[in-house]
Parts: C-alpha cells; sequence; structure tokens
C-alpha cells in the first residue's frame, strides 16, 4: 500500500497526446486518427481533487479533517508537480493507450506522512500537523490555540473576516 501503487491511468492524472495528423503528417489521411503519442503529464486544477480522493482511498481515510491534511501534504510534498509522474504508454487500434501512471518522486516521503495522521487524535493536532507541513513549524502563538469546523452559510459571512 502507498501512493506509488495507485494507478492514476483513468482519471487523476492528465498526459498530454500529441497528433502528428494534426501538425501536417498526413499519416491519418482520410481514416480515423490513430497517430495519437502521450507526450507529458500536465496536472490541472480539476486533477488535484481527484488525485487527493484516490489517495484517501488508499489509505481509508474518510475523515473530512484528514482528507484536508492528506491535500496539504500532496500540496507541499510534490503530489501536484508533472515532474513527479511517470507514465507507461503501448500502442493501441487508436494510437497509443495509456498502461499505467504512477507517482515515481518520493512516495516514502508522502506514505509516511499520511499514515502520521492515523496517530492523531484531535482536530488541534491535525491542523498544526498541516501547518507544519505546509510551513516547516508552527507558530507559538497558534500552539494553544482550539479549532472546531464549523459549517456557516456564506450570507453570514462578511468580507474581510
Ligand atoms: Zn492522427
Amino acid at each position: 500500500m502507498g501512493i506509488e501503487s495507485i494507478d492514476f491511468s483513468h482519471s487523476g492524472v492528465t498526459v498530454q497526446q500529441s497528433h502528428p495528423c494534426q501538425e501536417g503528417s498526413s499519416c491519418c489521411d482520410d481514416d480515423y486518427c490513430r497517430c495519437g503519442v502521450y507526450t507529458h503529464v500536465d496536472i490541472d486544477t480539476s486533477d488535484k481533487g481527484t488525485i487527493c480522493h484516490m489517495v484517501c482511498q488508499e489509505f481509508d481515510i474518510t475523515d473530512e479533517v484528514d482528507k484536508y491534511v492528506v491535500d496539504r501534504i500532496l500540496n507541499n510534498m510534490d503530489g501536484y508537480y508533472d515532474e513527479s509522474y511517470n507514465f507507461y504508454a503501448g500502442a493501441g487500434y487508436y494510437g497509443e493507450e495509456l498502461d499505467r501512471v504512477w507517482f515515481s518522486s518520493d512516495p516514502e516521503r508522502i506514505n509516511n506522512a499520511i499514515e502520521h495522521i492515523k496517530e492523531l487524535n484531535t482536530v488541534e493536532e491535525k491542523i498544526e500537523f498541516a501547518l507544519t507541513v505546509e510551513y516547516g513549524f508552527v507558530l507559538g502563538k497558534l500552539k494553544d490555540v482550539t479549532y472546531e469546523l464549523k459549517d456557516i452559510s456564506p450570507h453570514k459571512m462578511e468580507a474581510g473576516n
């Protein structure tokens, strides 16, 4: 188990394709395009949510605060970084097909951080850990603050708060 064992080939990580026939080649003339080749990983905003969701599934993380901490871990440990991913593509009938896309950068760092969440019991401990992941430390004056998750309806919020 770990982020490196997740296959992101069907969702989560976008791998850009190039089509020689769209750049002047006559390879696909008068026929279906079959010349597509995968070129590079290109993670966009919508990929991030899917990656986080799939990682949470892999680690059995269902708590909303835990999911937030996973997102901060991924954000700060190159989990949303194009070059952290590798892919295999093979020949298919309509051009290349993706076989597998996986996180290949430094999985142990992310795996250890996510496993650590499971040892934390309170929201305060979890938020402190998220802040440590994000900034490398927690401000002294935030140390003894208590946090609470609240649902606030948008019309009760004032700009600037
Ligand atoms: Zn083509």
